[in-house]
């Protein structure tokens, strides 16, 4: 982690876009070396590396989790109670036992729901008429906060559709009011903001290589 990479790649991103550091691969040293310089939003895919590191961190000043990876079933007790936010909620039935144990626990995380705007096989989501179809009953979970939309986009596309998936997925959001859309990574984050992103979720790009 070079702070002074970190600090060039915030320089050139606009203030009105988020930055989630994503620090899966990378130990609690380095995301407090990170929160050091301004740093407050961190995000983790598995549950159990980000819990050891939540532990670690606890005593020091408070961090901003997010979770982004696949939710397995049985894990959303434990990621609804220690994340603020769950980036990658990709099913109806996930986001109802979510609410639900929010309620339980009485938490009320912010949500941003997963879209599949592309075939990709190997990335799960919403499918985006499904979604609006859905949309009514959704709004009436309690113990959530929608607060926006997340992609993936598929490896090995050109700038251009990189750009225009981004862009698809803003105007979903924008047709739900919502505001958030949580899109762009380390290798398409400058489409992402050209498109509307106000969480860029970046990993390598800050931190160097995963170990
Ligand atoms: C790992 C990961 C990232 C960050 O990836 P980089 O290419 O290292 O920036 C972003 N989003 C999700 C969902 C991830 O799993």
């Amino acid at each position: 982690m070079d702070p002074l990479n970190y600090l060039k790649i915030k320089n050139k991103i606009p203030s009105n876009v988020n930055i989630l550091a994503v620090s899966k691969g990378f130990k609690s040293q380095e995301i407090k070396t990170l929160q050091n310089l301004g740093q407050n939003d961190f995000g983790e895919s598995k549950f159990q590396e980000a819990f050891e590191k939540q532990l670690i961190l606890k005593e020091f000043n408070p961090i901003t989790w997010h979770f982004i990876g696949r939710i397995q079933s049985n894990k959303i007790r434990k990621i609804v109670t220690n994340f603020k936010y769950i980036h990658s909620v990709d099913s109806f039935e996930k986001l109802q036992k979510i609410s639900s144990i929010s309620r339980e626990e009485n938490k009320n995380p912010l949500i941003m729901l997963q879209v599949k705007l592309s075939d990709d096989p190997t990335k799960g989501g919403f499918n985006p008429e499904l979604l609006m179809l859905k949309w009514a009953e959704i709004k009436e979970l309690k113990n959530i906060t929608l607060s926006g939309l997340m992609t993936i986009n598929p490896k090995g596309i050109s700038s251009k559709e990189n750009t225009e998936l981004f862009k698809e997925c803003r105007s979903l959001a924008d047709s739900l009011q919502l505001p958030d859309c949580s899109m762009g990574m380390s290798s398409d984050w400058e489409e992402a903001i050209e498109a509307g992103s106000t969480w860029l979720r970046l990993g390598s790009l800050i931190f160097g290589k995963r170990y």
